[in-house]
């Protein structure tokens, strides 16, 4: 997947971007990720990118000249544009998959008050944010989109992980995870996990995931009691003691 981010901040990416299941979809080929600096399009002698607003207020806004440059460098027309932005949809593991499924994206990332509506009107960009706060710049927002995207490629988690195994994408929680040592500072590790028994350690991690879905989230608890037809007996008995119980 080729990936155009356009940014007043390419510096910031850099890190992320060469550093781990980034850096190692990016040296796999699976990831081209391309930074493009909006200054580089702007036709002031300051290089400025922004005013103030029309209307009147507090604050700057991204102008359209410097953008559309940036834009049009990078043969956006036609690709899937995004805009990161507090007034988007949140973006969640739907829309996570539909973009990991496509080859080329171009993500813009706003500052300051954001940008002028004509750019996002002109090049009919989609609005995508990560939650209901607001941060200074697009580009953290981007990051988190770039490598949540990144982790449904083929081939870029290894194969020992898979996406759909973990958090929310399972449908629960995930259970509690130890490592060496076994005893810590007085704290054990739970017996089963040690017993080398496969199926018992399963069905305690699923007891586990259960718990703790229950409890921090009903929502997802509910949906996976409605879509339990294909549990085994073991696992079936597990969830209606769950079910039963007050957590
Ligand atoms: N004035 C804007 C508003 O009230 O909607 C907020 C501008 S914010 C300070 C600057 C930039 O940060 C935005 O243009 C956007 O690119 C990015 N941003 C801030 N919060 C975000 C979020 N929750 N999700 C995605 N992008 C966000």
């Amino acid at each position: 997947m080729k990936i155009d981010i356009l940014t007043l901040f390419p510096g910031m990416f850099e890190p992320v971007v060469s550093s781990s299941i980034l850096g190692r979809a990016v040296d796999r080929d699976k990831m081209e990720i391309r930074l493009t600096d909006i200054r580089d399009f702007s036709n002031d002698k300051h290089n400025r990118a922004d005013d103030y607003p029309f209307g009147g207020g507090g604050g700057m806004v991204m102008m359209a000249d410097p953008v559309f440059g940036a834009l049009e460098s990078v043969n956006a027309q036609g690709k899937k544009i995004i805009y990161m932005s507090p007034r988007g949809k949140i973006i969640d593991r739907e829309k996570i998959e539909e973009l990991a499924g496509l080859d080329e994206m171009v993500i813009l990332c706003g500052h300051y008050e954001g940008i002028d509506q004509r750019i996002i009107d002109h090049w009919n960009m989609e609005e995508i944010s990560i939650g209901d706060y607001v941060l200074t710049g697009g580009e953290l927002p981007a990051m988190v989109l770039i490598d949540a995207v990144a982790r449904f490629i083929p081939d870029v988690l290894g194969n020992e992980n898979s996406a759909a195994d973990e958090s929310i994408y399972s449908g629960l929680l995930e259970y509690p995870q130890y490592t060496k040592p076994r005893e810590y500072r007085g704290m054990d590790v739970p017996e089963v996990l040690v017993s080398g028994n496969h199926k018992l350690i399963a069905l305690w991690r699923l007891k586990q995931s259960l718990i703790l879905t229950k409890e921090r989230r009903p929502d997802l608890f509910d949906e996976f009691v409605k879509k339990s037809g294909k549990l085994s007996k073991e696992e079936r008995k597990i969830l209606e003691e769950i079910v039963e119980i007050d957590v």
